[in-house]
């Protein structure tokens, strides 16, 4: 079969492998739309989880069901399913903790285009199908199904983590594709006032759209002395990172009230050490709540998520300005991904 794989640190190619093999408890797809995601850049680019030989990528997506292994109860040949970007072992003992995405280890939950090859391929493998697969509602086309991967479940995530409360104040750093589904997913909860970081005006377009009700921009000087400056003070209730740097921790821990939280989803890709300041912090005593977490992946939270966009509460258009059509167009997807064109949230292949 033919994929797209990263074949060595900074380099991609198509390549030609086996097509993957089914055990009793895993199914085999291909692909019915696919999206390449900025962790796909992080991977490649900056060599975020390290060097990886020829290993296809791409985690986002939905598809047809081809084979299933003969302990697999919910699904068969020809179904259309929709697929999380984290496909965890529902037995391991992580999964009973509370931590799927960590099953087997950290982020080892997190097997596509990391572990195992991943979805931008004729064919993909993926394990536990039971519990992490779910059938695509006719209601929702396969390319807004392919933002429930990954886009949707980890914005969510974000707010999750820094639990949001009704009335909050809520700043959102970054609102590419992850950070308008925390916006969303902000507004969704009940925040009062959600404060958008971002530069370019498509994204602002969106965030407004989500739920946003103020914006910054991070290239006009320090996000925490704007937030601080809009709250009177104060600083933000709960905090979002869904973008920049290992220096964000320090603009959030300045901008976060005392006893507020916050959550971090931002892929770190480069840096040795996040650093954030001492007195800022309460000198050790603010309760300033610091979480970060991998999105939790499987079925029944892309299942719920979905219901979400089949009753109409989230619309998904907004994410995907740009759709190609046809499984080459892959490559061209990924490098708008690399390059972030300014009219682009999120590019989507149909196959
Ligand atoms: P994106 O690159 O499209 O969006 C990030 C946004 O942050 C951009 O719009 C950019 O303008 C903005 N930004 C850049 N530097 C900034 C700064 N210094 N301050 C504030 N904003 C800044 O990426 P995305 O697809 O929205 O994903 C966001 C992050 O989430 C990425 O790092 C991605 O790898 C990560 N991610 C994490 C998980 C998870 O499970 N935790 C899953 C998917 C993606
Ligand atoms: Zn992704």
């Amino acid at each position: 079969m033919k994929g797209f794989a990263m074949v060595k640190i900074g380099e991609t190619g198509w390549i030609e492998k086996e097509r993957p093999e089914c055990g009793p408890y895993d199914a085999i797809c291909k692909p019915l739309a696919l999206a390449p995601c900025t962790s796909d850049v992080h991977t490649v680019w900056e060599g975020a989880i390290g060097e990886r030989d020829n290993m296809i990528l791409g985690h986002e997506g939905c598809g047809e069901v081809v084979e299933v292994g003969a302990y697999v109860k919910d699904f068969k040949p020809g179904d259309r399913v929709m697929i999380p970007a984290i496909t965890p072992d529902w037995s391991s003992l992580e999964a009973q903790a509370g931590f799927p995405m960590h099953s087997g280890g950290m982020l080892a939950g997190w097997k596509f285009s990391n572990f195992k090859d991943g979805m931008f391929a004729d064919f993909f493998h993926i394990n536990d199908a039971d519990g992490n697969l779910a059938h695509l509602p006719d209601s929702i086309p396969p390319e807004e199904a392919s933002m429930l991967s990954d886009m949707v479940p980890t914005g969510f995530h974000g707010v999750e983590l820094a639990d949001v409360q009704f009335g909050d104040d809520v700043l959102v750093i970054g609102i590419g594709p992850v950070g308008l589904m925390a916006v969303a997913a902000a507004a969704l909860r009940g925040a009062a006032r959600i404060i958008a970081v971002g530069s370019r005006p498509i994204c602002v377009e969106a965030a407004k759209f989500y739920g946003a009700t103020d914006f910054i921009n991070y290239k006009d000087g320090p996000i925490s002395k704007q937030v601080l400056e809009m709250t009177n003070g104060k600083g933000a209730d709960r905090i979002v990172i869904a973008g920049g740097n290992v220096g964000t921790m320090d603009e959030a821990i300045r901008a976060l009230k005392p006893g507020g939280q916050i959550g971090n989803i931002n892929y770190l890709g480069q840096g040795d050490n996040v650093c954030f300041p001492r007195i800022e912090w309460g000198a050790g005593m603010g309760h300033k709540h610091i979480v970060g977490g991998l999105t939790p992946g499987g079925r029944l939270r892309i299942e719920k998520l979905a219901n979400l966009v089949s009753t109409g509460r989230l619309d998904l258009s907004k994410l995907i300005t740009h759709r190609f059509q046809g499984f080459e167009h892959i490559e061209e997807a990924l490098m708008m991904m690399k390059d972030k064109p300014r009219d682009m949230i999120k590019p989507v292949v149909t196959i």
